[in-house]
């Protein structure tokens, strides 16, 4: 199942004039101000289902930026939200994330294509996460061993943190082979699960009890008031 996208506001983004993302995808500003190039655009599918799209434009560079929408249930009411974007905008960082490894795992994406040193700061984002989950340790090696054992990763997650590391760890000693940029996607993408198993999800759950624990006492309140 699709589900829209989040705005910088993190709320759902809704297909309206403006779309708000954290960085252009062409020219990555923050912030940019991208507008509709188009209204929304409606065609339908060899199967008769409707698509629907807009073309916005992004005003510090001028390049094209291509939503893709589609019809939500939302309060009662159908909105219309965005699910994908073409050219697809660099990941948002969630601020559930401990700060440091925030500001780490933003130079690994933001230098993906300095491929040795966005691979270095993934390695480093995930020994900052390791340390604020209270994995023992004074290296990576063992931090990564520690959180295995104390559960905060499942074995296969421990098994690939290690590769990610080796990564990071041969980019600071080997300087014959260069590392490709996939290779950075590769360890930038396991730190972004990283950060979801162990800060976003948890984050969002919480949100979610806080939410219905409130309703259930308004609901209560309003039987006994
Ligand atoms: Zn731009």
């Amino acid at each position: 199942m699709t589900t829209p996208l989040k705005s910088t506001q993190g709320l759902a983004m809704a297909l309206l004039e403006t779309l708000f993302l954290e960085k252009c995808p062409h020219c990555k500003i923050t912030n940019p101000n991208i507008t509709k190039l188009t209204p929304v655009l409606y065609k339908n599918d060899a199967l008769g289902e409707r698509q629907i799209w807009r073309l916005y434009c992004c005003a510090s560079c001028g390049s094209g930026i291509l939503a893709k929408a589609e019809n939500f249930l939302f309060e009662g009411a159908q909105k219309t939200y965005v699910t994908k974007i073409f050219p697809q905008p660099p990941r948002a960082i969630s601020k559930d994330i401990p700060k440091l490894a925030q500001d780490y795992l933003t130079e690994a994406r933001d230098g993906l294509s300095n491929s040795r040193s966005s691979i270095i700061a993934s390695s480093t984002a995930i020994d900052a996460m390791l340390s604020a989950k209270g994995a023992d340790g004074d290296t990576l090696y063992k931090r990564i061993k520690s959180a295995q054992e104390k559960n905060l990763l499942s074995e296969e997650m421990s098994k690939w943190a290690h590769q990610v590391r080796l990564g990071g760890n041969e980019q600071r000693h080997l300087v014959d082979e260069r590392p490709t940029e996939k290779d950075a996607q590769d360890c930038l993408d396991y730190a972004m699960m990283l950060a979801d198993i162990l800060f976003v999800i948890p984050a969002r759950v919480q949100a979610g009890i806080d939410k219905t624990k409130k309703e259930t006492t308004d609901e209560e309140g309003e039987k006994n008031g």
